[in-house]
């Protein structure tokens, strides 16, 4: 009797921890949205699209070529939109096209993608965008679709930004195609160390968020390829160098009320996220099997500020 007295008795479901910092998830496959979603996430800091165009198996350029750029338009419209409605009232932020001139290689066009010596440093994110209006377009008409769709939680990133001039670019080319950019959430990467030392420049130019891609940030600043093992020793997120360039644009996006986040790989790791946190980082995006932990360490890190504020001596 003792035994079915204590079944009976209803397990309450584990509350989720709320943090005043959001944490974020990333995502990279729309397959993954309701999984990235039942972690309770506030949102994505990061949506990959890369991962669905090799599923596609063509080049963008393959689909402007022959003029296929609605099936294109198509394609990845319904696997956003997968990840929107799996995060609905909650911030997506979707990354434009950042693949190297190497990724792409084996798909059908990728025989036409330029050959470079060095792609990391060369025509990727939005600089190709910039260069090649065909594809810029075909996505802006995707992101155009799902808002008027009613997708108001869809917010676009662009990467490997490095002067305000290119986010002005990409602006005027949206509002070209008929979209309202004073109404979207329009935001960049700081990936490259020229972004986080003029980071105020970008906020002049009306950047409504900006997300640390530590992953390029570490390599461009410490000249360390993030894929080449011989020095891996030296990609070492914690630099002095690296860390000083991401404090200063916590601050200047603090005092200017710039949402400031971050989704490489440095956002996972919680001694990494305690120091953003201390920072005052507004939001963190980390991958979808460390956002528990990741909770926790800023649900801590945030009481911690708080004890530290009311029992301070003096
Ligand atoms: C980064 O650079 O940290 C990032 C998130 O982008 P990717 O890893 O796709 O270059
Ligand atoms: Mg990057």
């Amino acid at each position: 009797p003792a035994a079915a007295a204590a079944a009976a008795v209803p397990v309450a479901a584990a509350a989720p921890i709320i943090t005043a910092t959001s944490v974020k998830v990333n995502v990279s496959m729309p397959e993954a949205a309701a999984r990235a979603a039942a972690t309770g996430a506030d949102g994505v800091g990061l949506l990959r699209i890369e991962h669905l165009i090799i599923g596609m198996n063509k080049t963008p350029s393959w689909y402007i070529k022959n003029g296929k750029e609605e099936e294109f338009i198509t394609e990845l419209y319904n696997g956003i939109r997968t990840v929107l409605d799996a995060f609905r009232g909650k911030p997506v932020w979707v990354r434009t096209i950042d693949s190297p001139t190497d990724e792409f290689l084996n798909m059908a066009g990728g025989e036409d993608e330029p050959h470079e010596h060095n792609p990391m440093l060369g025509f990727r994110g939005l600089r190709r965008d910039l260069r090649q209006m065909a594809q810029f377009k075909m996505q802006a008409e995707c992101f155009k679709r799902l808002w008027e769709a009613g997708y108001d939680n869809l917010g676009i990133m662009f990467p490997l930004v490095q002067h305000p001039r290119e986010f002005l670019a990409a602006k005027e080319a949206f509002r070209s195609w008929g979209i309202d950019v004073d109404k979207r959430v329009l935001g960049i990467m700081v990936e490259i160390p020229a972004s986080a030392i003029i980071i105020d420049e970008f906020i002049k130019a009306g950047i409504k968020f900006c997300s640390f891609g530590t992953n390029d940030l570490i390599q461009y600043t410490l000249a360390v390829d993030r894929n080449n093992g011989m020095i891996g020793d030296m990609y070492e997120p914690e630099h002095p160098a690296v860390m000083r360039l991401i404090k200063h644009c916590i601050e200047q996006c603090r005092e200017a009320g710039v949402e400031c986040s971050i989704c490489g790989q440095a956002g996972s790791d919680p001694m990494f996220v305690k120091w953003l946190v201390n920072q005052g980082i507004s939001s963190v995006s980390s991958n979808i099997d460390a956002i528990p932990k990741i909770r926790e360490t800023v649900a801590k890190t945030e009481r911690q500020i708080l004890l530290n504020m009311a029992f301070k001596k003096n």
